[in-house]
């Protein structure tokens, strides 16, 4: 699959990032908890190593709150990490993700030696909206699309807790083919770099293993269990009038229905993958 990337802005963004870690003592990194695996940043994690982490898993209200939960036990197991999930309906998040980040560096804070925590996450995963309501106004800008440019700025969020925003974009490098469907599926990927088609069945297979009911229920096109993937999928077309002339089917229009019901929440709390998955995904690409 075809996803477009840039290599100038990563290597730029690579620098910026070299340069202002050096000073600080936490690093968040934002995920989303529908794909904590897929949304990762791998560059991220090489430049971070050693340092005391805390992983946001955002967007929690789309996710499967139990799958949510596999996650943060799989991060809270590795030392120096903290994890916790969140959304944008938590109407004071700054107290948890202060008190987390106090607890990873605890030698650090009051006014002699500021906490300084960065955050950084990939397009989309949610950033700008946390940090303007831990700001309480407008700084960043946030929109529907990714890609969105934002000024880098220093947030002080307590007198001795300094917020430090990534500069530049943070692209997902996609590593795990699965992992590619996953983030076109979220929305993570602009909408021009990506077969709808190819994300929706992908979307629609992953769907039929794991949350078959909701999908029934969700498209009232009952059983799943002896069904392939592209019948469900024309079924789905069918059932919401995405039709061509002669009774066909429009793919393309289901395809696009279902994405859309997909990020917006339409089908359920659902997670695209479990950490167990993950590992066996990410062995596999290694191993190719
Ligand atoms: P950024 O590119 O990481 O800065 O992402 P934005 O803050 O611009 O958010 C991207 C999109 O995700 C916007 O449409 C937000 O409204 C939406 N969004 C952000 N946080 C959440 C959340 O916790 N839950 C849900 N459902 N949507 C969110």
């Amino acid at each position: 699959m075809a996803i477009q990337w840039f290599p100038g802005h990563m290597n730029k963004a690579r620098k910026e990032l070299s340069t202002r870690l050096k000073d600080i003592d936490v690093v968040i990194e934002m995920l989303d908890a529908r794909l904590p695996g897929s949304s990762a940043n791998p560059m991220i994690a090489a430049m971070t190593r050693g340092k005391p982490s805390l992983k946001i898993l955002n967007k929690q209200d789309l996710a499967d709150p139990a799958v949510t939960a596999l996650w943060l036990d799989h991060y809270e197991r590795r030392p120096g990490t903290r994890a916790i999930g969140l959304d944008a309906g938590e109407r004071a998040p700054a107290q948890r993700l202060i008190a987390a980040c106090r607890e990873l560096a605890p030698g650090r804070g009051g006014l002699e030696k500021p906490l300084r925590v960065l955050i950084c996450g990939i397009p989309n995963v949610g950033k700008s909206t946390l940090i303007n309501s831990l700001t309480g106004r407008r700084i960043a800008k946030t929109g529907n699309e990714p890609g969105i440019t934002k000024g880098q700025q220093r947030i002080l969020l307590a007198d001795d807790f300094e917020l430090v925003d990534t500069p530049g974009m943070l692209w997902p490098k996609i590593i795990v083919e699965q992992g590619g469907y996953n983030l076109a599926a979220s929305g993570a990927v602009g909408r021009n770099a990506m077969d709808e088609e190819e994300v929706a069945l992908e979307l629609i297979a992953y769907l039929m293993r794991h949350y078959p009911d909701q999908l029934g229920e969700r498209y009232k096109i009952g059983e799943m269990n002896g069904r392939q993937d592209y019948e469900v999928m024309e079924a789905i077309g069918r059932r919401r009038g995405a039709m061509l002339g002669g009774g066909r089917v429009n793919i393309q229009k289901t395809a696009e229905i279902i994405l859309t019901d997909f990020r917006a929440g339409q089908v359920g709390r659902l997670s695209l993958e479990r950490p167990e998955e993950w590992v066996v995904w990410e062995k596999a690409a290694r191993e190719a």
